[in-house]
């Protein structure tokens, strides 16, 4: 790409590929993760681009940051909500395949006389691949 290329163009380009490899993979990559392979198809780019365009994409409601206290966080390219399993031994972060519980949200609701619009739920263990190789 040519210097003169205009800069919305690369950033669209910046995003697009960002959001590419976010949606490559189901293993909740963090943002040096995505930095290192982007790099790969725009060898210029930065890892403060990565972060901004990381933040530009969550805004828009393309991705999700999934943020475990750890002091960083993991990005997923599947934007709707859904519940995810953090293996204890690994680290890995797998997507949970089961709907959301949303007669809990009515139970909050009916309880607490609130209206809630959204839930949080995490689980923590041992993934298939740790407890085998015991
Ligand atoms: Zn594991
Ligand atoms: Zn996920």
């Amino acid at each position: 790409m040519s210097e003169n290329t205009p800069v919305k163009y690369r950033t669209t380009k910046q995003k697009r590929t960002i959001l590419e490899v976010l949606k490559s993979t189901n293993t909740h990559p963090t943002a040096d993760w995505v930095y290192e392979k982007v790099r790969k198809k725009i060898p210029s780019i930065s890892i403060g681009t990565v972060y901004r365009n990381l933040n530009i994409l969550k805004s828009q409601g393309q991705i999700l940051e999934l943020n475990f206290g750890k002091g960083f966080s993991r990005y997923d390219g599947t934007p709707s909500n859904h519940y995810h399993f953090t293996c204890e031994e690994c680290g890995r972060v797998l997507d949970v395949d089961a709907p959301l519980a949303h007669e809990l949200e009515e139970m909050i609701a009916d309880s607490m006389g609130v209206k809630v619009t959204s839930h949080r739920l995490e689980f923590y263990g041992v993934c298939a691949e740790c407890s085998g190789s015991n």
